[in-house]
C-alpha cells in the first residue's frame, strides 16, 4: 500500500505514433536528446526526478541565503550527523561535485582506485585525476539470472590480486558503492562493508562509501541479512556508514531533492583540504553550490529517506515493475535491485550483435511503442567493455503509480512480440570523452 498521496499534479501526454517517430529521428536515436515534453513515462533516471514531500516544500521557505555560516547549513550539518554519523560536511551542487572535491584531494596521476563497480561519473572523475578506476565485483555479479542476496558486494580477493600486481602504495582509495548502481542496483551486505573496510585498512587506503543509495541498501540488509531483521533502516544505515573514512552523496537520490549533494569526512586535515577545493569548484563551504532553500529541503529529505515506510514503499514499487515485466515474458536482471529494473536487451533482442547496440535499440523501441524513456547501460554507454546489454528503467521516487508501470510493462511486452523485426543502430557522431559518450552521441538505424 502506498504511504503517500498526491497534493500537486503535473500533466503528461503521450504524443502520436508519427510524432514519436519524428522525435526519435530528431534526437539522433539517443534518449538523452529527447525533449521531456515528448515523454509519457520518464524512467531515464531516478536522479533528481522524484517528488518532494509537503514538509520539504515547507522547509524551502526557511532558506537562509547568507553567503557564510547560514542557519540552513547548520540544519543540514545536524541532519547529516544524525543520519550518517559524519559531522564534517561540505554541501556540493550534486554528487559529482562531491566526487570532484574528494577525489581531487585523494587521487593522483598513476594511482589505482578500487570499487565494487564505479558509477559512470565516479569513473570519469578518477580518470580525470589521472587515476585508473578498477572494478572488483563478486563472482556472479554479471550473471542476470543467478539469485543471490548481495550481488553488489566488493570482492576483496579480486582487489588483493590488483594490489599484488601494482603495489599497495599505488592504491590510495577503496570505494564501496551502496547500492551498487552499475551492477543493476544490487545491494551490499553489512558483512561486506566491514570486510571492505578491513581490506582498505590493511593496504592503508582511505575507505570511501558512495552513499547515494544508502537507505535502499539498509532496507535490503534488514530484509536479507541474518541478525538485522529487528533493526531499523536508520540504525542499519548509520552502522554501514560508520566504517567509512569519507562519504560522497548525491542529494538527487536518497536525500529526496531535485538538486544537491554533499561530501563528509572524518579526518580534520582532509576536511581542510576538501574545503579549499570546494571553494574553487563549488562555493564557500557552508553553501557549496546550493541555495539555502535547497539545503533546507535536502536536510528534511535526508531524514525522510530512512523513515519507515518510505523506503519499503520505494523498493517494493521497483519490485512491482519487475514482476509485471516477468509476467509478460520480458527478461530482466534478477533479483530486482533498489532503484530500477534492468531489462536484458541482449536476451530480448538476441539477433542483434553488440556492435549494433541491442540495449540502445530497445531504448528506442520503448519510446516508439509507448513514449517510455529508459537508458542503455551496455556496449553503447561502456564502449570496449565486455558487459551485459541492459536497459535500465529507473523509477523516480514518490512520482508514478501502478497504471504508469503497467503501461511500461505493456510497451516492453509489445516490443518483445515483434523483437525479430527490431533493427540495430550505429554511432554517427560522438564527443571526444569516451566515458561520457552515451550522454550526447548521435546514432542511426543500421
Ligand atoms: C548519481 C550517482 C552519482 C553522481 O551523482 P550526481 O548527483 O548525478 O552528480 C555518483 N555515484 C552514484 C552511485 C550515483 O548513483
Amino acid at each position: 500500500m502506498r504511504s503517500y498521496k498526491a497534493k500537486m499534479v503535473e500533466p503528461i501526454t503521450l504524443p502520436s505514433r508519427e510524432r514519436r517517430e519524428e522525435v526519435l529521428a530528431e534526437a539522433g536515436y539517443n534518449a538523452f536528446n529527447i525533449p521531456a515534453e515528448n515523454v509519457y513515462v520518464d524512467l531515464l533516471t531516478d536522479s533528481g526526478t522524484g517528488t518532494m514531500s509537503d514538509a520539504q516544500w515547507a522547509a524551502l521557505f526557511r532558506g537562509d541565503e547568507s553567503y557564510a555560516g547560514s542557519e540552513s547549513f547548520h540544519r543540514l550539518r545536524e541532519a547529516v550527523e544524525d543520519v550518517t554519523g559524519f559531522s564534517r560536511v561540505i554541501p556540493t551542487h550534486q554528487g559529482r561535485g562531491a566526487e570532484n572535491v574528494l577525489y581531487g584531494c585523494l587521487v593522483e596521476e598513476g594511482d589505482v582506485v578500487l570499487n565494487n563497480a564505479h558509477f559512470d561519473t565516479t569513473r570519469a572523475h578518477i580518470a580525470n585525476q589521472g587515476g585508473d578506476p578498477v572494478d572488483c565485483p563478486v563472482e556472479g555479479a554479471r550473471d542476470p539470472v543467478r539469485d543471490a542476496p548481495f550481488k553488489g558486494n566488493f570482492s576483496a580477493d579480486r582487489a588483493r590480486d590488483v594490489v599484488d600486481d601494482v603495489g599497495a602504495e599505488r592504491v590510495p582509495v577503496v570505494v564501496l558503492t551502496i547500492t551498487n548502481n552499475s551492477t543493476a542496483g544490487q545491494p551490499v551486505s553489512a558483512a561486506n562493508v566491514r570486510e571492505t573496510a578491513a581490506f582498505a585498512e590493511e593496504i592503508d587506503a582511505t575507505f570511501v562509501i558512495d552513499a547515494c543509495r544508502f537507505a535502499e541498501n539498509a532496507h535490503f540488509v534488514r530484509r536479507r541479512e541474518e541478525g538485522y531483521e529487528d533493526r531499523t533502516v536508520a540504525d542499519i544505515a548509520r552502522e554501514q556508514l560508520s566504517h567509512a573514512d569519507a562519504i560522497v552523496m548525491s542529494g538527487k537520490k536518497e536525500a529526496l531533492v531535485n538538486i544537491g549533494g554533499f561530501v563528509a569526512v572524518r579526518d580534520a586535515d582532509l576536511f581542510e583540504r576538501a574545503k579549499q577545493r570546494a571553494i574553487l569548484y563549488e562555493g564557500f563551504p557552508t553553501y557549496g553550490g546550493m541555495s539555502g532553500r535547497d539545503i533546507e529541503a535536502m536536510a528534511v529529505g535526508l531524514r525522510e529517506a530512512v523513515e519507515p515506510p518510505y523506503v519499503e514503499d520505494r523498493v517494493e514499487q521497483v519490485e512491482e515493475l519487475g514482476r509485471m515485466l516477468e509476467e509478460r515474458g520480458v527478461p530482466i536482471y534478477r533479483p530486482v535491485g533498489g532503484h530500477a529494473v534492468y531489462v536484458d536487451a541482449g536476451e530480448l533482442l538476441s539477433h542483434l550483435p553488440s556492435e549494433q547496440f541491442p540495449g540502445q535499440a530497445l531504448v528506442c523501441e520503448l519510446y516508439r511503442e509507448g513514449g517510455v524513456r529508459g537508458v542503455e547501460l551496455g556496449s553503447f554507454a561502456f564502449p570496449g567493455a565486455d558487459r551485459l546489454e541492459l536497459v535500465r528503467l529507473a523509477i523516480p521516487r514518490r512520482t508514478y503509480g501502478r497504471e504508469h508501470l503497467e503501461h511500461v510493462a505493456d510497451a516492453a511486452a509489445a516490443v518483445g512480440e515483434r523483437a525479430p523485426e527490431v533493427t540495430g543502430l550505429e554511432v554517427v557522431s560522438e564527443p571526444p570523452t569516451p566515458e561520457l559518450r552515451h550522454f550526447s552521441a548521435e546514432l542511426a538505424p543500421v
